[in-house]
């Protein structure tokens, strides 16, 4: 009989929800808002009811708690997304579908998703970093995504600033560190709130974008040596962004330690939307 697996990618947005089997042939798909708890997981639960999965992968926006010894695991922690703050998402689950589970970060999903099947296949690790609404970063070692005492936060590493980049920086947090820097709407701020896509090609603001892109990727390469540095997100579909951030990667790394050739270093994500969900289904897969 055909063994069917689960996967959950759950964003703030939306939360996608999908059967397959062991070869990842879809069984269904659905794509469910994420409102509040109650109203969302009502959704979720209905769409397990109908599909007898022998485990389930979930991959879920945060922070979450993912130390196995806390009396918090699975939890959401702080999101400010109302309803979501300390919700038990894993132990909500599993009162309902009695299956072992992958319980990990929407990056951390994505990131095991492009090792496996998309841009960093056949490599041991990679780090994955969406640039969009926030900045987030998984990462992916010797096969195994990372996790310590909490999970990776690539997104609020500090930066050391553009020497001609005056904006004060966007994180509630820390302002001016990566996310508050590079994200989508600090890019927005940047420029006095014109629209990221409709920033001209050559315009300064992309230089600068890419000088703190270029800037996690020397930090990421000096504190993990990955085997690929992916990107994803809407900010990436700017490509002009690429040749800028490996040159400024050239610069600012100095030739300290040796890389991959730049162009295959860092890339664009491959399987786009389907990274995390793929992720999901693997590590499901080795749950069980
Ligand atoms: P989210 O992060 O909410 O899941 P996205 O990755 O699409 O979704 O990120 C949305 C942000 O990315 C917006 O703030 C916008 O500034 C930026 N963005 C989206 N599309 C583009 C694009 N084509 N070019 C540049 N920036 C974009
Ligand atoms: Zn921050």
């Amino acid at each position: 009989m055909t063994k069917l697996y689960g996967a959950i990618e759950a964003g703030g947005t939306k939360f996608v929800c999908a059967v397959a089997d062991e070869n990842l042939n879809i069984v269904e798909r659905v794509s469910i808002p994420t409102t509040v708890p109650e109203e969302t997981m009502s959704d979720v639960f209905k769409f397990f009811e109908k599909h007898e999965v022998q485990a389930i992968g979930i991959a879920s926006f945060g922070p979450i708690d993912v130390n196995r010894k806390s009396s918090t695991y699975g939890y959401l922690t702080n999101t400010p997304k109302p309803g979501w703050k300390n919700y038990d998402f894993l132990g909500e689950m599993k009162k309902r579908f009695d299956v072992p589970y992958a319980w990990t970060t929407d990056v951390n999903g994505a990131a095991y998703g492009e090792l496996k099947k998309g841009a960093a296949l056949g490599k041991d690790s990679c780090v994955y970093l969406t640039v969009g609404t926030g900045i987030g970063g998984g990462v992916v070692i010797n096969g195994k995504v990372i996790e310590g005492y909490g999970h990776p936060e690539i997104g609020h590493i500090i930066m050391r600033r553009h020497p001609e980049d005056k904006y004060e920086g966007k994180c509630p947090f820390h302002h001016d560190c990566l996310e508050g820097l590079a994200a989508g709407p600090a890019i927005e701020a940047r420029q006095g709130g014109v629209k990221a896509y409709d920033i001209p090609k050559d315009d300064k603001a992309w230089e600068i974008v890419a000088y703190y892109l270029a800037q996690a990727c020397v930090d990421l390469t000096l504190t993990l040596s990955p085997e690929k540095i992916i990107f994803g997100g809407g900010v990436s579909k700017q490509e002009q962004l690429f040749p800028m951030i490996r040159e400024s990667f050239k610069k600012q790394m100095n030739d300290y330690v040796p890389t991959p050739d730049l162009d295959d270093y860092i890339v664009h994500v491959e399987l786009g939307d389907d990274a995390g969900i793929t992720g999901c289904f693997l590590l499901a897969m080795e749950a069980e």
